[in-house]
């Protein structure tokens, strides 16, 4: 693939992404483009020969996988250009894909070279073109020179409940600076980022109405790491508490600028017309790509125990010829294509910036994590005692499917999201 400049990269993405409405009923498809076909190509091949050989080692580690990281950014895969480009699909099938293929090839790995791109999602959410250039290059460092990023929102407190953040952010106006005070919890690359986009509040009696993000630079006085958390799975992809104490940041480091943050604040205080919608979009919109990543995992588990299935032999016939085995293969097989086909329809949805009537995004995320997790432990079951065993992949491939159900909203909160959609109804 050709790289592009950073500076053009984030230019043409911009562009393509606000051109995307108008193009797109005419470019979707099923039947993939030869564009597509060959990144999807190309990333399993990166997936097959160096992800999956390192699988097991990174897991057994707890570590971040910087050599494969490295990798990956040498030829394009990690680094802005590369997003750029997928992002640049008119059709928005090109991220479910590659996060798919990556996936299929390790989860844990998988998160450590995609978990940059949730801190680049907030600043493209809600940043000025002009921060998107500045700070989205630098999440991701060089070819060279790969750092990650990290997206602080949770806290002890504060999961599900984002109105509970507790994290301030207090404007000091004689050094025009920005001073952020709090914890946060559970955080993908916290405190190894070169980048962290923080949630914090500038009014807690608004609730989330009174959140805004925050960039905190290189290097930035007053972050530091807290607990590095032991997981159950997703073990290669690191996750920490960040404390942040009297963490100075300057005034441009506001995503969005004071002016859009004074007025949201000023309509909140009035109680007019709440952003709701608009950050519940900016959800229906990244959740299909974390349930690609979901049908990645799925999928590598399906194939595995289906290889498995035909080669193992007891009472003189391979187990596939078994209907319970092959029903749970076919079960298996249709329900990893019935997820994929929502994460697709999700994810050209948001590109095409067509309605979210039914929150098909939150479907998405919901019906791929389940099954991920589902067929991962029917996985296991196919492989016997072995598929218990560390020794096959499967059992790492459920540990790691079961964050699905609850990272980027659990799965309660998903069904909580489609019921409201569906029903108009407060449901609590
Ligand atoms: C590996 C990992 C990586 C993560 N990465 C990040 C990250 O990069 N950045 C970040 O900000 N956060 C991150 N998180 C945090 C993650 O988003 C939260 O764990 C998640 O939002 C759930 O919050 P909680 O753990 O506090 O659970 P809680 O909110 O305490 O929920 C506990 C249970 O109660 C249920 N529940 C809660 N409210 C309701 C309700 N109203 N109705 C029905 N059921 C309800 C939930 O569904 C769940 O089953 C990560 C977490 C993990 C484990």
């Amino acid at each position: 693939m050709e790289a592009l400049s950073s500076q053009t990269a984030v230019e043409q993405a911009l562009g393509a992404v606000d051109d995307a409405g108008s193009e797109q009923d005419a470019v979707f498809s099923l039947e993939l483009s030869q564009d597509q076909r060959d990144i999807r190509d190309w990333v399993h091949g990166f997936a097959e020969q160096v992800v999956r050989p390192a699988a097991h080692e990174w897991d057994e580690r707890e570590e971040t996988p910087w050599p494969v990281i490295r990798e990956a950014a040498k030829i394009g895969l990690y680094g802005f250009e590369g997003l750029a480009q997928f992002w640049m699909d008119p059709t928005g099938l090109t991220m479910p894909i590659v996060n798919e293929e990556l996936f299929w090839g390790d989860a844990g790995i998988g998160m450590s070279i995609m978990g940059t791109t949730l801190a680049v999602a907030a600043i493209y959410s809600s940043g000025t073109p002009d921060q998107l250039v500045e700070w989205v290059p630098q999440c991701f460092g060089t070819a060279d020179e790969p750092k990650v990023a990290a997206f602080c929102s949770s806290e002890p407190d504060a999961g599900s409940d984002v109105s509970a953040i507790r994290t301030t952010a207090r404007y000091d106006e004689s050094a025009d600076e920005w001073v952020l005070n709090g914890q946060k919890a559970w955080a993908t690359n916290g405190g190894i980022a070169e980048v962290h986009v923080v949630i914090a509040s500038v009014d807690r009696e608004l609730g989330s109405r009174g959140h805004a993000a925050f960039v905190v630079p290189p290097g930035a006085n007053g972050l530091e790491q807290g607990a590095k958390v032991k997981k159950h799975g997703l073990r290669a992809s690191h996750t920490a508490d960040v404390h942040l104490d009297d963490c100075r940041v300057p005034s441009r480091c506001l995503l969005g600028g004071r002016e859009k943050l004074d007025e949201r604040l000023a309509r909140a205080r009035e109680g007019r017309g709440s952003r709701g919608q608009a950050a519940m979009k900016t959800f229906e919109v990244s959740r299909p790509t974390v349930g690609s990543q979901a049908v990645g995992i799925a999928r590598a588990a399906y194939e595995y125990a289906l290889d498995y299935a035909k080669e193992r032999v007891q009472f003189g016939r391979p187990i596939v010829e078994n209907q319970a085995i092959a029903f749970a293969l076919a079960d298996m097989k249709m329900e990893i294509d019935a997820s994929r086909l929502l994460v697709w329809r999700a994810a050209w949805m948001g590109r095409a910036e067509k309605e979210f009537e039914a929150a098909e995004g939150s479907m998405s995320k919901l019906k791929a994590g389940e099954v991920a997790v589902w067929a991962t432990e029917r996985a296991i079951q196919i492989l016997g005692g072995n598929g218990y065993t560390r020794e096959y992949p499967v059992e790492r491939m459920h540990r790691d499917a079961k964050i699905y159900t609850i990272f980027e909203g659990t799965s309660e909160i998903q069904r909580l999201v489609i019921a409201r959609a569906i029903s108009g109804a407060r449901i609590d």
